[in-house]
């Protein structure tokens, strides 16, 4: 898969060079291309932000960079699906992460001020679909946040870059509930003992403990996952 993100702070992507991404990044599994956005300015200051018309509070992107950058990313790929983070979009989900994970090309750009000037996502739909994707009901000063974690939960999707691909099944979101409690050794820690039924040996008791785990935990947590 191939992914390029375009923001107006391109370090923020560093980390991405670590753990299991920055393997899969090292093997060719994925292949991620992060930009300026100011790469496509021509002015003197490289601006990208500009008063709002219509009056109010902050700066907008400007729509010139953005046109450039997308057509230059967009004319790689005949299929790009171009993700802009924005708290005003879908919730991202562990379903999200797994269309977008089929995907071949992502376009990912990052909103900075009051966002984006919105003839832009019109603009985008012409060259590839578009996908406005919220992190979560809360509102962040960028996108690269929300990027960085839709760049994470794709790409441990993507075969080959976990290498377990059993340890992706039963995780939370994945059948939606949420995972039941792991331990390890040592089994007794600070006068609390791991559940007994783990070290039964039986593993169709611990399948079946694990699975009501889930079910209760959801229940506590998360009722709105089981829709009643
Ligand atoms: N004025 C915008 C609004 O009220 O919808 C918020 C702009 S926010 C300060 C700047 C940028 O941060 C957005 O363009 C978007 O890229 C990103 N952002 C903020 N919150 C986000 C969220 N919950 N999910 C995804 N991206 C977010």
């Amino acid at each position: 898969m191939r992914i390029d993100v375009v923001s107006i702070f391109p370090s923020y992507f560093d980390g991405l060079a670590l753990s299991l991404l920055g393997k899969a990044r090292e093997s060719g599994i994925l292949d991620l291309h992060v930009h300026d956005l100011r790469d496509w300015t021509s002015d003197r200051h490289r601006t990208v932000d500009d008063t709002p018309y219509g009056g109010g509070a902050g700066m907008v992107m400007k729509p010139e960079p953005w046109g450039l950058a997308l057509d230059e990313l967009a004319a790689s790929s005949s299929e790009p699906t171009i993700i802009f983070p924005s708290p005003a979009g879908e919730v991202f989900r562990q379903a999200t992460a797994r269309d977008l994970a089929q995907r071949e090309h992502l376009i990912i750009g990052c909103g900075r001020y009051e966002g984006i000037d919105e003839r832009v996502f019109e603009y985008a739909a012409t060259l590839g679909e578009v996908r406005l994707v919220s992190l979560g009901d809360y509102v962040l000063n960028g996108g690269e946040v929300a990027a960085m974690a839709m760049i994470e939960a794709v790409g441990r999707l993507i075969p080959g870059v976990v290498g377990n691909p059993e340890s992706l099944v039963e995780e939370s979101h994945e059948d939606g509930l949420l995972e039941y409690p792991s331990y390890t050794k040592p089994s007794a820690w600070r006068d609390r003992a791991v559940p007994e039924i783990l070290l039964s040996g039986n593993h169709g008791a611990i399948a079946a403990w694990r699975r009501d785990q889930q079910v209760e935990r959801t229940r506590v947590r998360r009722p709105d996952l089981l829709g009643d």
